[in-house]
């Protein structure tokens, strides 16, 4: 067996795309969701995943849930970082709940989900954290000033944890994808949605699977001298605008 792998958001989208790479691959996967009971009791009942509720955006629960995983399954050897929202407005109608809600459920998670799992790794001297990013924390998009700052900082923090923990045998990284076919995603007014294909060099969204390779090839033994990194996976999105 591979590990223990902690999913965050791992029963729907991208998410539940990772876990069942993951359990394929090995893995004894823990999938934390949030709101949505009806598709993480569905999701578990069809690919035998264990699912965990908590917020991600609250620290004390962050501590508790990973006792809890690793009380029921055993030391936690791969965190992904993948739990995210949007709150899309112009800043100059963003309120201070839009910037706060989004902040903390893709940024302060990175600390709340990660510090209680470090030090065990640390100990242990192996571990393998994988943070989803997106590719409007690199190069910014309107109406997502508050997401796009959340997600530049996943990558700031993945960086410097990266050189804290290369020494000990736990390497860190970014995934930023473009734009996927999820739920998120679907929330995009149509119009829009169409222009952003537009500008996407493959010529259509991205499938959940093909975010979910590229994370468990940073999961696996093959990624072993890759850390500290950002890997992007848009279609050439990034290179093309
Ligand atoms: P979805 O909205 O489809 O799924 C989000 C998942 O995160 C759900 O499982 C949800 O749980 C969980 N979640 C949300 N908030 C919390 C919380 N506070 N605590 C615990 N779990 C939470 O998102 P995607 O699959 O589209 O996105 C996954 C990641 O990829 C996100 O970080 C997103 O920002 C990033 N991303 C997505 C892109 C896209 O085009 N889709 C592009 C670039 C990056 P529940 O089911 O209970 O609501």
């Amino acid at each position: 067996m591979a590990g223990i792998a902690l999913v965050t958001g791992g029963t729907r989208g991208i998410g539940a795309a990772i876990a069942k790479a993951l359990q394929a691959d090995g893995y004894q996967v823990a999938a934390v969701y949030h709101g949505n009971a009806t598709a993480a009791a569905a999701f578990s009942q069809e690919y035998g995943i264990r699912t965990f509720k908590w917020d991600v955006s609250d620290e004390a629960a962050c501590r508790a849930g990973v006792a809890d995983v690793e009380a029921t399954l055993g030391p936690v050897s791969l965190l992904v970082n993948n739990a995210g929202i949007t709150r899309d407005i112009m800043f100059h109608k963003m309120c201070w709940e839009d910037w706060r809600a989004v902040l903390s459920t893709n940024l302060d998670s990175m600390f709340a989900m990660t510090r209680p799992v470090i030090e065990g790794m640390r100990e242990r001297r192996f571990g393998r954290i994988i943070n989803i990013s997106s590719i409007n924390g690199q190069k910014g998009q309107m109406g997502q000033v508050n997401y796009s700052a959340a997600k530049a900082g996943v990558i700031g923090f993945t960086k410097a944890l990266a050189l804290e923990n290369a020494g000990r045998g736990i390497t860190v990284n970014a995934v930023c994808p473009g734009y996927v076919d999820t739920e998120m995603v679907a929330a995009v007014p149509e119009d829009v949605k169409a222009k952003i294909i537009s500008g996407i060099p493959i010529g259509r969204l991205g499938a959940p699977n093909e975010i979910a390779s590229a994370v468990a090839w940073l999961a696996s033994p093959q990624s072993s001298f890759c850390t500290g990194s950002v890997l992007t996976v848009n279609g050439g999105q990034y290179i093309a605008n």
